[in-house]
């Protein structure tokens, strides 16, 4: 099979003919039709984060295919469905965050595409347990953006307890943001969406968003407190500074969700008094659970999202991958198989 491979920390990934995975007992063998382009692929790819990916790896964790094979002790009328792999590969099971619903807490978890080889590739293998079946109301094309895009943007806005009429700033209107413009919609609250690209504020406006902000040109802050504040500020941009500009737009009681990873050991400096006096949450969110993303998928079914995905050949991944980088991607690159 075709794979792309993260060779060496910050090179180029390599195309390269692997063999097809042989599914271990528990798992599934998915032949990929979709696979999207997640931005932790690229800080996979750049070694960003303190706890590093080995390479040769291959990265990638919205695969969206049909099961070819079952391993041992898995049920075989698993075989045909299409199902999504996501970046929890797999978790314990048995932990007190694994039977409370909180899988992404799992301390034994194994990751997608960054713990073990994930979905840059024409198959991947998968722990039976930890993928999710895709509906047949969602396109492969669509799914593979919700598979972590959508499911980690509905956490977010989950675990911020959005209320109706609540007002929710966005930062960052990419691959995460486009989903979480809506989602912030379907709980009901006033959305604005801020982010240096003026065609991401374009994407953010047909989405439906009630106020845009471009941070290249205006300070965030005073834009959003110009409109009422942010009782949830979702921080989607890999930058300290864009989290601390989420923090200061907040409301009384506003929530800062932190949901972007930027390199290595990035801090924010929380001020303590107003948080304290003004009763702030900072919550940290990462990804969903296969419940999340069952709901995602039903949502996205149902018509209530739209995903906003181009997509590429695997051999055009480097490219795809400096898209990202500049600006230039209108949402989600998704690669097609
Ligand atoms: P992306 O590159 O598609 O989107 C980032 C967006 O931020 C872009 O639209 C960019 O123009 C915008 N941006 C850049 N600088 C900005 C600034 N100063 N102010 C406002 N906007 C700015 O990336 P993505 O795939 O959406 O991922 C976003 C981040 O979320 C990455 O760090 C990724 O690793 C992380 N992530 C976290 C989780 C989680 O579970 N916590 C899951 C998936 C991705
Ligand atoms: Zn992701
Ligand atoms: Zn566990």
């Amino acid at each position: 099979m075709k794979a792309a491979v993260v060779t060496e920390f910050g090179k180029p990934l390599e195309i390269q003919e692997l063999p097809v995975p042989e599914p271990g007992a528990g798992q599934v063998l998915v032949r990929l039709e979709a696979s999207g382009l997640c931005h932790t692929d690229i800080h996979a790819a750049h070694g960003d984060w303190p706890v590093k990916p080995t390479p040769p790896f291959i990265p990638g964790h919205e695969g969206v295919g049909p099961v070819e094979r079952v391993g041992e002790g898995v049920d075989a009328a698993l075989v045909g469905k299409r199902v999504a792999i996501p970046w929890l590969g797999s978790s314990c099971g048995h932990c007190r965050y694994c039977v409370s619903g909180w899988e992404t807490l799992c301390a034994s978890q194994v990751n997608t595409g960054y713990s073990v080889d994930g979905c840059y590739g024409e198959y991947v293998v998968a722990d039976a347990g930890a993928v999710v079946e895709v509906p047949d109301g969602v396109s492969s094309l669509d799914a593979a953006p919700l598979t972590c895009a959508g499911v980690t943007t509905y956490k977010a806005l989950k675990v911020a307890n959005v209320v109706p009429a609540e007002r929710v700033a966005v930062f960052g209107i990419g691959g995460l943001g486009h989903l979480a413009v809506q989602y912030a919609r379907l709980f009901g609250a006033f959305v604005t969406a801020v982010d240096i690209e003026p065609d991401k504020l374009g994407v953010a406006h047909q989405l439906g968003a009630d106020h845009l902000v471009n941070a290249r040109t205006h300070d965030p802050v005073e834009e959003i407190k110009a409109v009422g504040g942010a009782d949830v500020a979702i921080v989607l941009a890999a930058s300290p500074k864009v989290f601390e500009q989420a923090y200061r737009s907040l409301n009384r009681g506003g929530r800062l969700v932190c949901v972007a990873l930027p390199g290595d050991d990035a801090a924010i400096k929380v001020p303590i008094f107003e948080t304290v006096l003004f009763g702030i949450s900072v919550i940290g969110s990462i990804v969903g659970t296969r419940q999340d993303l069952a709901e995602v998928f039903a949502l996205h079914a149902a018509g209530r999202t739209r995903v906003i995905a181009e997509t590429r050949r695997l051999d055009q991944v480097n490219d795809a991958i400096d898209e990202v980088l500049g600006g230039r991607a209108e949402a989600r690159l998704v690669f097609e198989f």
